[in-house]
């Protein structure tokens, strides 16, 4: 059987009163694209921000690649260099040009030459399309290139994993499609994804398999076709009746 690259075993985190991630058990496979969808305030980036540690969890496990997710420490450090993440805001460093954006942790984390991160920022760039612009400040570039920058740079520490969190949430709806874009072809390299999004096409396009949660709970796992066809809960059913 394939093992796990990501394991949550009844993971459970409150924020204050609030029980907002509820018994979590889900896996991810190598390879893997998973999408998570569900309503606002579900625990979606909860989710993704646990598989990292950006968030701390009350009771459960979480292991990357067989390995205990510590609490800190070097072994944490080098976990989380090993799950790139791509979030809603571009998050690049606005005073540092694109190139050196997607250089810096290269030399920094990896300890790369800056050679050799130049090379494989320079690749990563034209993989995404924007080589153009490696010159430029972030600022200069648009909404869509911005993301793509900063998905080259997550590419850049070469994760086991990358986690989106509606990356194309914040971008204006002619440069939504450029991000998809560079998101499928990522999807067919190989890359294992968990990718949080309310873009449907993309879900039936690109998911091995959809995660459905809502109030903090996985309601629901399966197939884009299943889901999107024949979903089994009243609660998905009434989900998707809002958003198709
Ligand atoms: P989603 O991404 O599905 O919209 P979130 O994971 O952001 O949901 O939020 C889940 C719940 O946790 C919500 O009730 C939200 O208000 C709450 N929450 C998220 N982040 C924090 C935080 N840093 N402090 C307190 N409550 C939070
Ligand atoms: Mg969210």
């Amino acid at each position: 059987m394939n093992k796990p690259l990501v394991s949550l075993t009844g993971v459970n985190k409150w924020f204050g009163e609030n029980h907002v991630l509820i018994d979590i058990n889900a896996e991810i496979l190598p390879g893997e694209v998973v999408v998570v969808i569900g309503p606002s305030g579900s625990g979606k980036s909860t989710f993704c921000r646990t598989i990292n540690r950006l968030e701390t969890i009350d009771s459960g496990e979480i292991r990357i690649d067989g390995e205990l997710l510590p609490e800190e420490g070097a072994d944490l450090a080098r976990l989380r260099s090993e799950v790139g993440m791509v979030f809603q805001s571009f998050n690049l460093f606005s005073h540092k040009t694109v190139l050196e954006n997607v250089v810096l942790a290269q030399i920094k984390v990896r300890k790369i030459s800056r050679e050799a991160a130049t090379k494989r920022a320079m690749d990563l760039l034209k993989q995404v399309g924007v080589e153009a612009h490696a010159k430029k400040m972030p600022s200069q570039l648009s909404g869509g290139q911005q993301q793509r920058v900063a998905i080259a740079r997550s590419l850049a520490m070469d994760p086991k994993l990358i986690l989106l969190d509606e990356p194309t949430s914040a971008l204006d709806p002619e440069m939504i499609n450029e991000v998809l874009d560079v998101m499928v072809q990522l999807a067919k390299n190989g890359m294992t994804m968990v990718v949080v999004t309310h873009e449907m096409g993309f879900a039936r396009r690109a998911a091995d398999r959809i995660i459905f949660m809502a109030d903090g709970a996985i309601v629901e796992e399966s197939t884009p076709e299943e889901f999107f066809t024949n979903p089994k809960t009243d609660r998905a059913k009434q989900f998707l009746s809002k958003i198709l």
